[in-house]
């Protein structure tokens, strides 16, 4: 249930109201600061509760919600309608994701495999726009011959390349035992498709303080996927990012998954969420990437991933998805095409500047 408070609504009264409706009717009570509203969302067993008696308990109140949806923090309700964004600071400084802000550009590729590789990608996803280079140092793959990631060596790697462009680092974490070695080089830390229901590792990142990119699983549903989210804000960190990355339908042997970007519209109204698509993993194929990266645009998304590999033919993992850096290039100027026309795209000041 959330108390939607009026404008100007003196801080001791905030505080105060707090305090009574947590002590009256045994629930936590979390504050949200909107742009337009502060909402009072109440937690814990509400159901028993009649919203018109917490109205009384002062004029300031203007409503009392039920959150209807079982997800309750990540809802579209409990912020009264407002999107959250989510602010990461890097070298280069602040990158905001969120409805209200410029597309997010993040590239790299599947895996770091040495530094010479990570650096020169980072240099040249840095001078077409990407504010984040992407790389795994831990694999999640569907076989246990195939290259696994070169773990923690690779972390430094991405340090590395973080140092040599001020880019934010996104990278993923597959076991509990290895988040803090992740948390202390990762700007955004990714919990993977195949890890999307695992919730003593959801738990855990949630106790933490970066921000977490939460890819959707490969057969999760909308409700799943949201709840998942909903253990991380629940365990205390707001700053989550949602990854669309395909989802397994019936027919698999033309693309590697299907791209379901019907979720921009459909997350929009159910969640505050900024919300990433990544058409490399949704595809599974590099010339399917520009069309279905560029319909993400004009479809509303926050943040784009791409996979991008120096020599995709030579890569140890996702190289026939992956994009050279030149046809990157041509894809972030096709990418700005349709950015400007939706209004969500930022003048690449740094180009050049390496
Ligand atoms: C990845 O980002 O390289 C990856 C393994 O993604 P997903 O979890 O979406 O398969
Ligand atoms: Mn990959």
């Amino acid at each position: 249930m959330i108390v939607i408070l009026k404008n100007g609504t003196p801080q001791e009264e905030i505080t105060r109201l707090s305090q009574e409706i947590s002590e009256t009717w045994g629930v936590k009570v979390e504050k949200s600061v909107g742009k337009h509203k502060v909402v009072l969302a109440m937690i814990g067993d509400t159901p028993s509760i009649n919203p018109l008696q917490i109205k009384g308990y002062s004029p300031w109140i203007e409503e009392v919600l039920r959150v209807q949806q079982p997800f309750k923090r990540v809802s579209r309700e409990f912020r009264y309608g407002e999107a959250s964004e989510v602010v990461v600071p890097t070298p280069n400084g602040n990158v905001y994701f969120g409805e209200n802000h410029p597309i997010v550009v993040v590239a790299g590729p599947c895996s770091v495999e040495n530094e010479q590789m990570i650096v020169e990608t980072a240099k040249r996803v840095k001078a077409a726009g990407a504010k984040f280079i992407r790389g795994g140092a831990y694999k999640p793959r569907t076989s246990p011959y195939a290259f696994q990631g070169h773990g923690e060596s690779a972390l430094g790697l991405l340090a590395a390349a973080r140092e040599a462009t001020g880019l934010g680092i996104i990278t993923e974490v597959m076991d509990t035992a290895d988040l803090a070695a992740v948390g202390r080089v990762a700007d955004v830390i990714q919990v993977g498709a195949r890890n999307m229901h695992n919730f003593s590792l959801l738990k855990k990142v949630g106790a933490q303080d970066k921000p977490v990119l939460l890819k959707r699983g490969m057969s999760a549903t909308i409700d799943e996927w949201l709840m998942a989210a909903e253990y991380i804000l629940a365990g205390g960190n707001p700053n989550v990012i949602l990854c669309e990355r395909g989802i397994r339908t019936f027919d698999g042997k033309y693309a590697r998954n299907t791209l379901d970007l019907s979720v921009l519209p459909v997350l929009r109204s159910l969640t505050h969420l900024p919300i990433m698509i990544d058409p490399s993993h949704g595809t599974g194929r590099s010339e399917y990437v520009t069309p279905m990266a560029k319909a993400a645009i004009a479809a509303g998304t926050d943040a784009l991933m791409i996979e991008v590999h120096p020599n995709p033919a030579k890569a140890l993992s996702d190289g026939p998805q992956s994009l050279t850096p030149d046809k990157f290039d041509i894809l972030a100027q096709e990418m700005a095409v349709i950015g400007k026309v939706v209004g969500r795209w930022s003048e690449r000041a740094l180009v050049g500047s390496i």
